[in-house]
């Protein structure tokens, strides 16, 4: 098992499959003069199974397709249909902004995909252009349909919170998404961006949508985690329809993290926040020397970031170059 010196034990992988992408999230990329890793060091779909087939064993049995963009990687079917059938798996997930959802959303579900997590922070098509830099509600919007209409049973909505930008969208959100039995998940502004946009105050907090939604929605209450170490703390309306609330900031939840992130380059990394990478790529021919080093970066894990206080320095990498 891969416990860690605070004895987490770890079983999520999430895997950057790209760090291009196709809008511009300001909280994740910036708008020009991104710097992206060389194509050549990309892990391939044969090196990313090797890896897995490494780590299986150590117990990852939680998997979840990113990036940047993942549907920006060509043949992604090919990979879901090999992770969908990989003894040892018992979740794979992929987390996608949906802009190229619309023809990718039936070939991945014949290949096995069931979970989907898609972003969409607005419904308002001014104010997507204004977060993402690009005008591509209309698609994100069709990708949801497509995904709806092939029948995924699993889709949620993964929607970033900023304070001062984002409060008209909380509730036309959940009303959106409680019309198509789909659950929002409200993830609160991290320093992520890489160029210091991030600050405390522009951070929405779970606390304020709470009290947002209640008042349009009336009283929500709080379900007991059926994770506890699922980053989510989900919230019931009275018809039965849930909200979650990812909230990194004013709730960590670090002591429960039992994850592990894989670079589209090959960098293995314990914490979102880590300083630090283990670089896996020249031990893909070497399977025990690949399980040491998967153990060994989970031993290095520490606490838990360390947002709130003022010693904190953002990770290097931003978001779409870490994979989320
Ligand atoms: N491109 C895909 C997408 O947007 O879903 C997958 C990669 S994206 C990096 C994964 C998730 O990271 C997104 O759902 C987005 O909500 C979240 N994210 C990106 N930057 C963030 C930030 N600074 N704070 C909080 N969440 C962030
Ligand atoms: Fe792209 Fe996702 Fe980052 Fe937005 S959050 S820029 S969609 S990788």
């Amino acid at each position: 098992m891969l416990t860690d010196t605070f004895g987490r034990v770890h079983s999520d992988l999430r895997i950057s499959l790209t760090d291009h992408c196709n809008i511009r999230c300001f909280y994740c990329m910036p708008e020009a003069g991104a710097e992206y890793a060389p194509l050549r060091s990309q892990l391939t779909f044969e090196q990313i199974l090797r890896f897995i087939a490494a780590a299986v064993p150590l117990g990852i049995d939680k998997i979840r397709l990113t990036g940047g963009e993942p549907l920006l990687r060509p043949k992604l079917p090919q990979l879901v249909e090999k992770l969908a059938g990989q003894q040892g798996i018992r979740d794979l997930a992929l987390t996608t902004n949906a802009v190229l959802l619309a023809n990718h959303a039936k070939p991945l579900f014949d290949a096995g995909l069931r979970r989907l997590n898609i972003h969409l922070d607005t419904l308002d098509r001014e104010r997507f252009a204004q977060i993402t830099r690009r005008d591509e509600l209309p698609r994100v919007l069709a990708g949801i349909d497509a995904a709806l209409d092939v029948g995924y049973p699993v889709i949620k909505l993964n929607a970033v919170a900023i304070k001062g930008l984002t409060e008209p969208d909380v509730i036309s959100l959940v009303r959106y998404g409680r019309e198509r039995n789909i659950e929002v998940r409200f993830i609160e502004f991290m320093p992520l961006d890489g160029r210091s946009l991030w600050s405390l105050d522009r951070v929405l907090t779970a606390d304020d949508m709470i009290a947002m939604l209640a008042e349009e929605f009336g009283p929500l209450t709080a379900v007991p985690d059926a994770d506890p170490r699922a980053p989510a703390t989900e919230y019931q309306f009275a018809d039965g329809s849930r909200v979650g609330f990812i909230a990194s900031v004013s709730r960590p939840f670090c002591l429960n993290c039992n994850r592990l992130r894989l670079t589209s380059d090959g960098k293995l990394r314990y914490c979102l926040f880590a300083r630090e990478e283990t670089d896996i790529c020249h031990l893909l021919d070497d399977e025990p020397g690949l399980q040491e080093a998967i153990r060994s970066t989970v031993r290095q894990k520490w606490a838990g970031h360390e947002i709130n206080r003022p010693t904190f320095l953002p990770p290097e990498r931003a978001m779409y170059s870490i994979g989320g």
